[in-house]
């Protein structure tokens, strides 16, 4: 099991923004989040790594207990875990003073302490891997959106995540742009990495899940099989939401 959510509840003031929810996520597999803007998606995310605080509920990544009613880890403990998973946003949030290189070597040196040249050797390993390797030294003005985006997704993969999670990572691309980004998130699939990703590229949700989760209202009101989902047409409140792709 990489995540398992029980009973996880989160408020903003006083509006009860996710209610009760429970998911468990398996090793390697690739789940994905559709619903309604304002339905609690990135609020998950964020709390899977520690970015939101949760009111009450259990969070356990890979059976440690990261936010737990009972046990809460130290300081050390949460440091650990929140090292095996990696998030990349919407807004692509590279340094725009450091070329693609030195904005994948960063965290490498000063979070992992990696020495320099491992880190350059890392880092040119991954750009290449997401068919940058000839932009490596361009800073982020340079460079089209969804170039800017596979720099952020090789600076999440330079530190070897367990678990990468993706909120929306092709919602600022231009439309010719979303299918790079894709085709190098795909192409994650058989390494092994558990991936949640939020989405509204529809047909892309379908072909790479192996489960989808539907949100509504802070609530997870569907966690089914793409196939399941994408012909749920008994379920009114998905396929009004699906008509609209
Ligand atoms: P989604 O990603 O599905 O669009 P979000 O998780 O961003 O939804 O937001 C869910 C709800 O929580 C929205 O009503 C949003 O306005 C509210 N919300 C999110 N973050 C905050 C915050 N920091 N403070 C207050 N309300 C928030
Ligand atoms: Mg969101």
């Amino acid at each position: 099991m990489s995540i398992k959510i029980k009973n996880l509840n989160k408020s903003f003031g006083n509006l009860n923004i996710l209610k009760d929810v429970s998911l468990d996520i398996n090793k390697g597999e690739i789940i994905s989040i559709i619903g309604p803007s304002g339905s609690g998606k990135s609020t998950l995310l964020r709390c899977f790594i520690d970015l939101e605080k949760i009111d009450s509920g259990t969070l356990e990544v890979f059976r440690s207990p990261l936010v737990c009613d009972k046990r809460n880890p130290g300081k050390k403990e949460k440091t650990e875990i929140l090292k095996k998973m990696g998030m990349v946003f919407q807004s692509f949030n590279l340094f725009p003073h450091k070329t693609a290189l030195e904005n994948v070597m960063e965290p490498l040196i000063v979070v992992d302490k990696v020495k320099k040249e491992a880190a350059l050797k890392k880092a040119m390993e991954i750009l290449t891997m997401v068919g940058l390797e000839d932009r490596m030294n361009n800073y982020p003005q340079a460079l089209s959106g969804g170039q800017q985006q596979r720099v952020a997704i090789a600076r999440v993969l330079a530190r070897n995540p367990k678990i990468l999670l993706f909120d929306e990572p092709t919602s600022a691309l231009d439309p010719e742009m979303v299918k790079e980004v894709l085709t190098v998130i795909e192409s994650l699939r058989d390494t092994g990495i558990t991936m949640v990703i939020v989405s509204h590229e529809m047909k892309f949700v379908k072909q790479v899940s192996d489960r989808v989760v539907f949100m509504d209202c802070g609530t997870i009101l569907s966690c089914d099989t793409p196939d399941k989902i994408f012909n749920s047409a008994e379920n009114e409140r998905i396929s009004k939401f699906l008509n609209n792709f």
